[in-house]
């Protein structure tokens, strides 16, 4: 929601596990088009935040809103990923066995599965995205390769392609450059530098060199709340992160 400079918002979220508060009291923006980097201890929350924001675990209380108008507490899972909102998860997930061009032509039929998708054909609009997205993720080269066959960098990526093809404003990732080598990782940090602007991005990642490749803004959490905020070299500088990265 460019008016109001953000496509997401977390106000005063809590979660609670058997009375253990794995969310207390987050808030958290993203502004349109942002590339945000969310990194923090074992323990801090990154994956229940996203399961909150994806519809996966319902909050106790507090807002979640995408853009200024749409309550996402008010949607299911299934309904929340059909706003545009698409998660990727650390392990690639892929159709092993069909092609690079398949599998991206079947992100845009998930609904009606594999089965429907060899009689289904892409309209003019439909192909040009998938050549584009073909082109973003690296695989322009690789379009009738089995998904299998590929490294697994390449299937991370593939996997980033077959989100892109369903159009996402905002994308959630988890760990995306681990069990990389590091020139995937640097082709990836490439490939996340073209998406921003035209998506915005939430990126929970480990490696700091990666993640100083690509963000401006770096949100910590820890306890399920806000830490520290900044630029890498703000957040790496702050007493309150260096002791839970350290004294734990
Ligand atoms: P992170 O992704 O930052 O490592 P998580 O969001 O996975 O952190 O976990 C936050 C805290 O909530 C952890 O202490 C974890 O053990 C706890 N937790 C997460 N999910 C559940 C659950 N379904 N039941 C009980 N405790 C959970």
């Amino acid at each position: 929601d460019v008016a109001h400079g953000r496509i997401l918002y977390l106000e005063d979220v809590n979660v609670s596990f058997d009375g253990f508060k794995a969310i207390n009291h987050l808030s958290l923006d993203i502004a349109p088009g942002e590339l945000r980097c969310i990194i923090g201890p074992n323990g801090a929350g990154k994956t229940t935040m996203m399961d909150i924001i994806t519809g996966k675990t319902r909050p106790d209380s507090g807002q979640v809103f995408f853009g200024s108008t749409i309550d996402l507490l008010r949607y299911k899972e299934a309904e929340i990923a059909q706003l545009g909102i698409g998660r990727k998860f650390q392990k690639p997930t892929v159709f092993e066995h069909l092609t690079v061009f398949q599998n991206l032509e079947l992100a845009l039929k998930t609904d009606k599965g594999v089965k429907s998708s060899m009689f289904f054909r892409l309209d003019s609009a439909q192909s040009d995205r998938l050549a584009e997205v073909l082109h973003t993720i690296h695989l322009a080269g690789s379009v009738g390769r089995q998904a299998g066959n590929l490294s697994h960098g390449q299937k991370q990526w593939l996997e980033i392609g077959m989100l892109l093809m369903q159009g996402p404003k905002l994308l959630l990732l988890d760990e995306p450059v681990a069990g990389m080598t590091d020139e995937e990782t640097a082709r990836t940090a490439e490939l996340f530098l073209s998406l921003k602007g035209k998506h915005s991005l939430m990126v929970v990642e480990h490696d700091m060199s990666f993640i100083r490749t690509i963000s401006e803004i770096v949100t910590v959490l820890c306890d399920g709340a806000v830490l520290a905020q900044g630029t890498l070299d703000e957040v790496q500088a702050d007493e309150r992160v260096i002791e839970v990265y350290l004294g734990r």
